[in-house]
This record gives C-alpha cells, sequence and structure tokens, in this order.
C-alpha cells in the first residue's frame, strides 16, 4: 500500500500575488495536485511544476459553478490516498471564513497528514492596501472579524451586534455586500453613532481596487454610487477616518488602469513587474509565444567551427537566452566561445549578453536590422570575414543578406528559437479580454501586432471599444499604422521605462 501524501491547507493571500508567504509558494511549486478556489490569483497558479494536476473549485455564495464541500474533501483525500502531495489552496487566509477548519477535521478523521500554511486575509490586506491602520492608539484597541453573510439557519442576532456596537474599536466585515444595507441598520439601532467612518474596500491589493469611505449612515448610498459590490471587506470604526491623503495605493500613477500584455508569456514578467509597481492592473494576453527551435545538424556544425567566426550577432533577448542555453549544454565552459567579437540589436538585447559576462562590441543606436548591418560594415572588418547570426524564424534573411552583400562577409546563420501564433480559444485571459476590455493594450514588437490585427474580431466584439494603444518605438507603430490602427502613445527611446511613461503621460492628461 502507498502511504497517504501530506495535504496543505495554504493561505493564498488576498490577490496581489506577492502576498503569499514564501512557505506556501515553495509548497504550490513542488506539488502533485493544486486544488483552487474562485479568488486565488491565477498568477499563482501558474507556477505549478509541469505535470501538476490543477483543480479550480470553490465554494461561496459570488461563485456561481459551487461545489459541495464534501467534492471538494473527497478529491483532496482521493489524491492523498494515493499518495500525492496535494496544496489546497484557498484565498486569504485558510482559516477565517474559509471552511479550512472543516477540510481539517476531514483530514485527520481519515488519517491523512496535513499542514497548516497561513495567509494574509482579505481584512488585513484591505485595511493595508487603503492606508487604514486597524488598531491605532489614539481610536481603536479591540478588532473584530464578522461575516456579514447571513445563513438563513443562524443569523447573526441583534444581540451579538449590539455587544459589537457597544464594544467600539474596528469591525471588518467578510462577505457582507449583500446584506449590506440592513447590517448598517441593524449597527446603527444597536447605538452606533451614524456619524462612525467607514470604508468599503473592493478587489483589495490588485490593480482595481476601490476605495469608498464615508459615514456609517450614508454607507449605502455612497456604495451605490460608486458602483463597487463583492469582494469587499467593510471596515467601520474610527480608524476608518484616516485621511485620504494615507491611501498610499490608490496615489500609484497608474491605479485603477487596467493594461494587457501582448508579448509572449516568458518575456512578459518585467513589463508586468514594473506596471503593477505604478498600480496597474496587468492581463496578459499572450498573442505570440516563443519557443526553442533548432536544427541539431546546424548547432553541431556551427559549434565545432566556434573558434572560425569573427563576429557574432544578437538580433533579439529571446535569441541570446536559447543561444547561451544550448551553448552551456554543448561547452561546460565560457572560454569555448573563443574570441568572437559581440553585436547586438538592442539595448535589451545587450543587457542579456551582459547577464553571461559578455561584453557588447557593437550596438548601433537605432535597434534596426539596417543600423547594425552598417555599423559592423563600417568597423570596417568584414570582407572575407565569418560573422555568426543568431536568429528565430522572423525577418531572419534580410541582415544575412546585407553583410554578404554590402560586406562581403561569409554569413552562417542558426536559428535557436521561433514565434508563433497563441491558440486564442485556449487562453483563458482572452476571454477575460473579450469579456471585461482593458484602458490600454501594449505592444512591444511588429509581431504582436500581426497577430492582434489577424485576431481582432474575436478579440474586441462588434461595438467593443479598442483600448488606448501603446507601442514599444517606430518599427511598431509603422506596423500598427500599415493595419490602420491607432499609435496613441509610442515609448520613448524604446525602452520598458519609455513605455511606462508613455501610459503614465497619457493618463495624466486625461486626469
Ligand atoms: N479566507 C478568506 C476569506 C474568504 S470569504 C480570507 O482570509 O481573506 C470571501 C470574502 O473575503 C469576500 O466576500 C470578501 O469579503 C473578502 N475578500 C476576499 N478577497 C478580497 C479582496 N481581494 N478584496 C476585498 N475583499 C476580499
Amino acid at each position: 500500500m502507498v502511504s497517504a501524501g501530506t495535504v496543505y491547507l495554504v493561505g493564498a493571500g488576498p490577490g496581489d500575488e506577492g502576498l503569499i508567504t514564501v512557505k506556501g509558494l515553495k509548497l504550490i511549486e513542488s506539488c502533485d495536485v493544486l486544488i483552487f478556489d474562485q479568488l486565488v490569483n491565477d498568477a499563482l497558479t501558474g507556477r505549478v511544476k509541469p505535470g501538476c494536476e490543477v483543480v479550480r473549485m470553490g465554494k461561496g455564495p459570488e461563485l456561481k459553478d459551487s461545489v459541495s464541500q464534501d467534492e471538494i474533501e473527497t478529491l483532496m483525500v482521493e489524491r492523498a490516498k494515493s499518495g500525492l502531495q496535494v496544496v489546497r489552496l484557498k484565498g486569504g487566509d485558510p482559516f477565517i471564513f474559509g471552511r479550512g477548519g472543516e477540510e481539517m477535521e476531514r483530514l485527520h478523521a481519515e488519517g491523512i497528514p496535513y499542514e497548516v500554511v497561513p495567509g494574509v486575509t482579505a481584512a488585513l490586506a484591505a485595511a493595508g492596501y487603503a492606508g487604514i491602520p486597524l488598531t491605532h492608539r489614539d481610536h481603536s484597541s479591540v478588532l473584530t472579524f464578522l461575516t456579514g453573510h447571513e445563513d438563513p439557519t443562524k443569523a447573526f442576532s441583534q444581540v451579538q451586534l449590539e455587544e459589537l456596537a457597544r464594544m467600539g474599536g474596528t469591525l471588518c466585515i467578510y462577505m457582507g455586500m449583500r446584506t449590506l444595507e440592513s447590517l448598517v441598520s441593524r449597527l446603527l439601532a444597536a447605538g452606533l453613532d451614524p456619524d462612525t467612518p467607514a470604508a468599503v474596500i473592493q478587489w483589495a491589493t490588485l490593480g482595481r481596487q476601490t476605495v469608498v469611505r464615508s459615514g456609517l449612515s450614508d454607507l449605502v448610498s455612497s456604495v451605490e454610487s460608486a458602483g463597487v459590490g463583492s469582494p469587499a471587506i467593510i471596515i467601520i470604526g474610527k480608524v476608518a477616518g484616516s485621511p485620504n491623503s494615507l491611501d498610499w495605493f490608490g496615489r500609484k500613477p497608474l491605479a485603477g488602469q487596467r493594461v494587457a500584455i501582448t508579448r509572449s508569456r516568458n518575456q512578459a514578467g518585467e513589463l508586468k513587474q514594473r506596471l503593477e509597481s505604478v498600480g496597474a492592473e496587468v492581463l496578459e494576453l499572450p498573442l505570440i509565444e516563443v519557443r526553442p527551435k533548432m536544427d541539431s545538424t546546424t548547432v553541431t556544425e556551427v559549434f565545432a567551427g566556434l573558434s572560425s567566426y569573427e563576429w557574432i550577432v544578437f538580433t533579439s533577448p529571446n535569441g541570446v537566452n536559447y543561444f547561451f542555453e544550448i551553448f552551456f549544454k554543448a561547452f561546460k565552459d565560457i572560454r569555448s566561445f573563443g574570441g568572437m567579437r559581440v553585436a547586438a540589436i538592442g539595448a535589451s538585447t545587450a543587457r542579456e549578453v551582459q547577464k553571461q559576462n559578455i561584453e557588447v562590441d557593437l550596438l548601433p543606436e537605432e535597434s534596426v536590422s539596417e543600423s547594425l548591418a552598417e555599423a559592423l560594415i563600417e568597423t570596417g572588418s568584414l570582407p572575407s570575414a565569418n560573422v555568426l547570426v543568431i536568429t528565430g524564424n522572423q525577418n531572419r534573411d534580410v541582415l544575412a543578406r546585407t553583410l554578404e552583400q554590402k560586406g562581403e562577409a561569409i554569413v552562417d546563420t542558426l536559428q535557436v528559437y521561433e514565434t508563433i501564433p497563441t491558440d486564442l480559444e485556449q487562453l483563458p485571459e482572452a476571454k477575460d479580454f473579450r469579456e471585461h476590455g482593458v484602458d490600454f493594450i501594449t505592444f512591444t514588437s511588429s509581431s504582436t501586432v500581426h497577430h492582434f490585427y489577424k485576431r481582432k474580431a474575436e478579440l474586441i466584439p462588434d461595438g467593443g471599444i479598442m483600448p488606448t494603444t501603446c507601442s514599444m518605438g517606430p518599427i511598431t507603430s509603422k506596423t500598427l499604422r500599415s493595419y490602420n490602427l491607432p499609435v496613441d502613445a509610442e515609448a520613448k527611446n524604446q525602452s520598458l521605462d519609455g513605455l511606462l511613461e508613455a501610459i503614465i503621460d497619457v493618463v495624466k492628461a486625461d486626469q
């Protein structure tokens, strides 16, 4: 008999993927089965190892496809009994209104080993990201977490509300949006001052976080006019009256803006992180996929003759990364790279080369093949020189041909990757884009524009709004214009920082 795997009841935190614990993330990355709830950030569930079984489940008044609690527990138990390591990932903390207690009891009863990894619960996160200190030496020294979800068989009794009103301090209400009106009137009836400060924080910690503040008696109308609903935390008490100026998250330049990234997922990370750091909510919509692709005979030949090349040319960051991946599979020692001089197109390509502790000898100011070819020819070193060009599957011949014809060089091309269109049918983010839209869409290369144009009708249905477009530079902008697509903003100096600045400028101009 196989010995049972362990079930880890892990808190995923409130939304911002950075708010999971280090321990929780390590378990997600190593588990065999991941069972998670609807409110858990997809970025976390995407961190599983290849082959991990990923099951989306969940219960709750706000979830449509509710699965019974018993089904969830049974699945956990079955998988663990077959010897698999199971992570049961729950929004916030597993033991705060998350039914983690029941799941633990079931595991215990079935004799399955389990561990609990706490998480940042929504109330702590909402308060932190709205600049509301839940306790304060001057205002509150008692803190209560309660649920506003009215279980018809076990309604929160008026007596309890009266006690809470009398006790004062801070109230944090989970699942209270549907019953907000009755909650507020019951609290007022229980004796709470109508001017008691209150705040509602929806989608806390995410780019779409919205905060509504008002006195208790006006809370319902304020929430209605702001159009705020679930999921939200309601905070009632003097601390909720902290000045708006302390709302550090809402003050970020792209707060409330939803931005789509269309580049391949393996390249999206840095841009995503930068956009989020200035408050944007990012939707990854990878219209293209980049994957290693090479001909092994050519690789063997090129590597055998590596010392004969005078120049190696890298045309993209992907080229650098895939080249060194195969290089270090073939050679143990960087000295096998030899004395080739290195040329690169684009600052980000150069940066990837430098990460290998190799200096770039030639980096033309303009990030296009023509400029690189010219700059190489100008060095006067080309006639009869052997040049190795590292490429993907696109535009692979232009550079080689110019170097051969104008520069009289002997050029070998080594393809190490290919760019292919993503299957949008299989992409949950494409559905999200279609249904909810975005404020901005970023294009970092012409290939993302080609694929966007081809699939535009699927992504933006008739009558849908074209988001504000932001392009990485003149070439991408030219491609956009060639399809009659707008170029609303263009990055200065073709860098991610430039892209960010361009988006921020548009937002500022609208304010
Ligand atoms: N175990 C979770 C709570 C689950 S109950 C935790 O510890 O946070 C679901 C409720 O949590 C929602 O109705 C809402 O009140 C709150 N919630 C969860 N995520 C939230 C978020 N990002 N912003 C605001 N409230 C959130």
